[in-house]
């Protein structure tokens, strides 16, 4: 069975739109799909209802992936089998949303000062009403020819200490477990590899994270070298945490796809090993 357990969709800096999710994971070969947005739920309904119209068999996860602050870093978290109709739940994104928007102007005015107007607006206008993210403001870069690719509008101004960085104010890491917890989901750690840390600082982030009630971690990317999985699972173990896997997927490209290289060793304990699958 394939599984792919985080992507996104337009509806935050995803490439593809949730229909479009849904057919490319189909011709994928993909069984089972969590769509993850940033601080989003509204891709999943749209999702949902492409599938069973076109009698496509793809069990399609409920998903989010919450921005938090811990200590300086941006870590996600993401949910899983979350009640995407919660009104508690879906009152407190919208604290998130009103983050985002606020970051982005504050990100904005930042490149102003560096020479470069209205950024805001044409990166809004990227979004085109989605979550707005770094990546739209990347993109918006590239369109005014600041930048040549978005990975430089991130190394030259957006990512930490860098000219335009805005210290984010997301939620804490225990208030997103909680969120998620109260939607009736699961709390995954995301990407704990790609964090910009030292193996110290990983520990202590995944302790933390463990302590304060989260239920599992990814595990597993595609690309990962084989050392930095032996230390995840390690990791993992040291903490009782759950495996998950998830591509993270944003588009199609050479290095990413939807389902691609995310077996988890069966020496661990899937976080999808108490889901009926079959009914999910
Ligand atoms: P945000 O949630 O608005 O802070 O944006 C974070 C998103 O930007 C991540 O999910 C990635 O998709 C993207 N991103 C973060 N850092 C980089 C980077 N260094 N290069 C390219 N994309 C990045
Ligand atoms: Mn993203
Ligand atoms: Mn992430
Ligand atoms: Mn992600």
């Amino acid at each position: 069975m394939k599984i792919d357990l985080h992507c996104h969709s337009t509806c935050s800096d995803g490439a593809l739109t949730p229909v479009e999710l849904v057919q490319r994971a189909q011709q994928m070969q993909v069984d089972v799909l969590a769509i993850t947005d940033h601080d989003t739920v509204a891709g999943i309904s749209a999702a949902r209802d492409y599938a069973k119209n076109s009698n496509i068999k793809l069990n399609i996860i409920a998903g989010i992936e919450l921005s938090t602050s811990w200590h300086g870093f941006d870590i996600h978290v993401v949910g899983l089998r979350v009640d995407k109709d919660d009104c508690v739940f879906l009152k407190r994104l919208e604290g998130q949303l009103a983050e985002r928007d606020k970051r982005a102007e504050r990100i904005c005015e930042k490149l102003a000062k560096c020479g470069h107007e209205g950024i805001y607006n044409v990166a809004l206008e990227i979004a085109d009403g989605a979550q707005i993210s770094r990546n739209h403001i990347a993109r918006a870069m590239v369109q005014r020819s600041i930048c040549t690719h978005p990975q430089q509008a991130f190394t030259k101004y957006l990512g930490k200490n860098k000219k335009a960085h805005v210290t984010p104010n997301w939620i804490r890491i225990e208030e997103a477990i909680q969120w998620i917890h109260d939607a009736g989901g699961q709390a995954v750690l995301a990407h704990p590899g790609h964090y910009d840390m030292t193996t110290k600082w990983l520990r202590k982030l995944v302790a933390e994270f463990a302590q304060s009630g989260g239920d599992a971690m990814e595990i597993t990317h595609p690309n990962m070298a084989a050392d930095k999985k032996k230390l995840l699972q390690e990791i993992m173990f040291d903490n009782a945490l759950l495996a998950s896997a998830g591509s993270d997927f944003h588009f199609p490209s050479r290095f990413t796809e939807l389902g691609r290289r995310l077996d988890i060793p069966l020496s661990c304990k899937p976080v999808w090993h108490s889901w009926n699958l079959a009914t999910t």
